[in-house]
């Protein structure tokens, strides 16, 4: 008698080049001060556990798929290493941009054990060509009708090499999430939600807009209500709702969040600041759970933010909606971006003053970081800007050491490097994380410890602006010819 024995499918997910996040000083074995090198380590455990320890929701999604005959279980190589030892009928990586060698590297390995490899995720989307070489299988795109046709396939040993499909998948059909296949105490939380995909903004730095379009699609109310519910009755922690901007469609948000007040759930998510104008669903937030909203600033320069098509919200109003916001009772993390094209040597004291005058709980400053497959990073190679080579995918990674990656436009590069240092000098201190800390609108402890450890690591990024300065910056910028 012949045993069908079900096939098994493998989700791999990886760690960023920088290995978690954090400044890349955080990473090295250069300090030689035993207690600094203690304070990091530790800090690198805490990194692990806590702010980036969130499950793949990609993965969660696909292994939530059911194809009988076939068993999917989710390896986090954050946390654990590949199991070699087992027997794999197909391993899938989800690949970002930030991870894409490694990805490479392990898929290369597998395929010459006779594993075969399917690769998909945002890199695959927006490099299909160079992203071929390395699978037997590529999906492009999102994967949600996709995968259970590929489940099928693999069952009847039918794998074709492209999977790709004409449409964006319609979120309005029922797809529920579980979390069977996650190790939940690994992370800060299981409890992710999303309600749906796509912006209809273009701001030049993004790929949001690129990979899932600019129609909002949304999944039903009820289905995720139905999921809040499933996912509190086994994990009583925070909800993070990842969408990009949750308060994008407002009647939908008002419906959605008026039937989770009675769950009483404690929630953050990722909101724009025209919050601060939407007052009744700024009031249902506050009264479902809501305790933390991370908004994108970007820039309060107006040229900057005609340049980059960031047009979203006027500079003018942007003070008002911030205090509002706070004024409900939710704490805010504020991302800016120094170095944008319209940014000058006096745009830090225009954060800074925007910083006190609206008392930001956390803000966080970065520098450009043009993504590969943006419009930003192809008018910066034209433009001959770029610091590294375009085709090295290894240059760019998700880091929180805020390193260089381009020329600012109005700004000499040393002058811009000892600006930006000046700026998160100020803004960073033990002084300011008490003072926002014990100002915060409601999650006080979690505001103080994110602007402690912050003053920590912009520190360390400030260390390794430096380094790059000293070591890299011998007028290697690549040419516009460098295709
Ligand atoms: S930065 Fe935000 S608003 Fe702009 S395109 Fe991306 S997701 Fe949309």
């Amino acid at each position: 008698m012949t045993m069908h024995t079900a096939k098994k499918v493998l989700l791999v997910f990886l760690p960023s080049e920088s290995g978690v996040d954090g400044a890349r000083s955080l990473y090295s074995n250069e300090e030689s001060n035993p207690l600094s090198a203690w304070f990091n380590h530790s800090l690198r455990s805490v990194i692990k556990r806590s702010q980036f320890a969130i499950p793949p929701l990609s993965l969660m999604i696909l292994s939530s798929i059911e194809v009988a005959g076939v068993e999917q279980s989710i390896c986090d190589m954050r946390f654990e290493e590949f199991p070699f030892n087992e027997r794999w009928d197909l391993v899938g990586i989800s690949v970002q941009t930030g991870m894409a060698k490694k990805a490479f590297l392990l898929a290369d390995q597998l395929r010459a054990q006779g594993i075969p490899v399917v690769l998909g995720g945002a890199h695959v989307t927006l490099f299909r060509d160079s992203s071929a070489p390395h699978a037997d299988t590529l999906v492009v795109g999102e994967a949600d009708d996709l995968w259970k046709e590929l489940l099928t396939d693999l069952k009847h040993a039918t794998l074709k090499p492209l999977y790709q499909s004409a449409t964006y998948p319609d979120l309005g059909e029922s797809r529920p999430v579980y979390k069977e296949s996650l190790i939940k105490s690994r992370y800060f939380t299981t409890n992710l939600i999303q309600t749906g995909r796509g912006c209809q903004h273009s701001c030049d730095f993004c790929n949001v807009h690129l990979l899932n379009g600019h129609a909002l699609r949304r999944r039903r109310v009820s289905d995720v209500v139905r999921e809040v519910e499933r996912f509190q009755e086994d994990d009583q922690r925070i909800f993070f709702f990842v969408d990009d901007s949750i308060n994008a469609d407002p009647a939908y948000a008002l419906e959605l969040f008026r039937r989770l007040i009675p769950l009483k759930i404690r929630w953050f998510g990722q909101a724009t600041t025209t919050l601060g104008q939407q007052h009744e669903l700024l009031e249902t937030f506050a009264r479902s759970g809501c305790r933390a909203l991370l908004v994108g600033i970007e820039s309060i320069e107006p040229q900057s933010r005609r340049a980059h098509k960031k047009n979203q919200n006027r500079t003018t109003e942007l003070v008002r909606a911030i205090t509002t916001i706070r004024n409900a009772g939710i704490s805010l993390y504020g991302s800016f971006i120094y170095g944008l094209d319209g940014d000058t040597l006096q745009t830090p004291a225009a954060i800074l003053e925007f910083i006190r005058e609206t008392r930001l709980d956390v803000p966080g400053i970065n520098i450009l970081r043009p993504i590969p497959g943006t419009r930003v990073f192809d008018r910066l190679r034209e433009e001959g800007r770029l610091l590294f080579d375009p085709r090295d995918i290894t240059a760019f990674r998700y880091t929180f050491g805020q390193e260089m990656l381009y020329r600012p436009k109005n700004i000499e590069l040393d002058a811009f490097i000892e600006s930006y240092s000046a700026l998160t000098r100020q803004v960073f201190t033990v002084k300011n994380a008490i003072k926002r800390g014990m100002g915060a609108p409601d999650a006080k402890t979690a505001v103080l410890l994110f602007n402690l450890f912050y003053t920590h690591l912009y520190r360390l990024s400030r260390h390794d602006l430096q380094c790059q300065r000293e070591k890299e910056f011998t007028e290697k910028t690549i040419l516009p010819s460098a295709e």
